[in-house]
């Protein structure tokens, strides 16, 4: 049987997936950046039904959700900074790496065994309505089969797992698009650990320049595979025009996309219609997909770091 979609503003359809989650149920709801598939943070059974759901591997830890703050400090130990950061961004695309509260609730497989958590407060009214009803923190990696691209509607979450899990709230098109953007810490040096829907830029405000993680330490960012987000016909990235056989990905002033990422060359529509148009570009049985280039700024970072990973060979996942 395949998971009924229920409206996200309907406040029955919150108290039902709440309800599912108690149970240790898989309920997909919406959040500002992608779909995501909740699972109680506290259920090492529930967890385990999650990693199962979307075949994720086990050492790529999941993402904690809270409705903010108050509920994050009972799970993580915040520095000066990260208080600083979450005040900024929270609610929102912002995804903080933490040592683990000595006394915190959050299942050991969700952090993939390691001492630190990833705590993150999503700005979708749905997404906060559905963790205030449950009362506690919600794992929610993005709601597809592990290694695919992930959703952005209702109906992709449908297409890929709705087979698998109890419910999906429809929220609507993601606002944003792309993965929120994982910050973590060497001391008080920010790390940025996974290029996302917050702008490197406006981190930096902030923080002054973020540092790469320490390649020899590869647990600072673990489940960051090479090939990820990858959709069945071949991605060709940096392209001027297609060749035979392929579908064109166009940005900015391309005349002859298939799909054009944003005419206006906002990168933020972009990255809000990046894997919408993967999927449909996808659907139509096309060898390769050909992509024009996109700036490596702002979002322009998350959009070409989704790309080169939906481009890399497969047999490294
Ligand atoms: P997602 O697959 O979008 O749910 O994002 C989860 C990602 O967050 C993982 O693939 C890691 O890159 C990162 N992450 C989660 N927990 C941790 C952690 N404890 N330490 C470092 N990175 C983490
Ligand atoms: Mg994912």
């Amino acid at each position: 049987m395949t998971a009924p979609v229920l409206s996200g503003e309907d406040p029955a359809a919150i108290r039902a997936a709440a309800s599912l989650l108690r149970d240790g149920g898989l309920v997909a709801m919406p959040t500002e950046t992608v779909y995501g598939l909740a699972a109680d943070a506290t259920s090492g059974a529930a967890v385990a039904a999650l990693y199962a759901a979307k075949g994720r591997p086990k050492f790529n830890p999941l993402i904690a959700h809270v409705t903010g703050t108050g509920m994050a400090e009972a799970l993580a130990v915040f520095t000066p900074l990260a208080r600083k950061l979450a005040a900024a961004f929270w609610p929102g695309p912002l995804t903080l790496v933490l040592p683990r509260t000595t006394d915190c609730p959050v299942s050991e497989l969700a952090c993939a065994g390691l001492e630190t958590l990833a705590v993150r407060a999503p700005a979708h009214p749905v997404a906060q309505a559905l963790i205030q009803a449950f009362g506690g923190p919600l794992v929610a990696p993005s709601a597809n089969p592990s290694g695919g691209v992930s959703p952005t509607q209702a109906g992709h979450v449908a297409a890929g797992l709705g087979e698998r899990i109890g419910l999906i709230l429809d929220g609507g098109p993601c606002r944003v698009g792309v993965e929120s953007t994982v910050i973590g810490f060497d001391g008080n040096t920010p790390l940025l650990l996974r290029k996302g829907g917050l702008a490197r830029e406006a981190i930096e405000a902030i923080t002054g320049p973020l540092s790469a993680p320490d390649a020899a330490s590869p647990k600072a960012s673990p489940g960051m595979l090479q090939s990820h987000y990858a959709p069945r016909a071949r991605l060709r990235l940096n392209a001027v025009a297609p060749e035979k056989g392929e579908a064109f990905l166009g940005f900015g002033t391309s005349k002859i996309a298939d799909r054009n990422l944003s005419p206006d060359g906002d990168l933020q529509e972009a990255a809000a219609n990046l894997f919408a148009f993967l999927r449909e570009l996808d659907a139509g049985a096309v060898a390769g997909i050909a992509v024009a280039p996109i700036p490596d700024e702002g979002l322009g970072e998350a959009i070409n770091d989704r790309l080169q990973r939906a481009a890399a060979p497969r047999d490294i996942a």
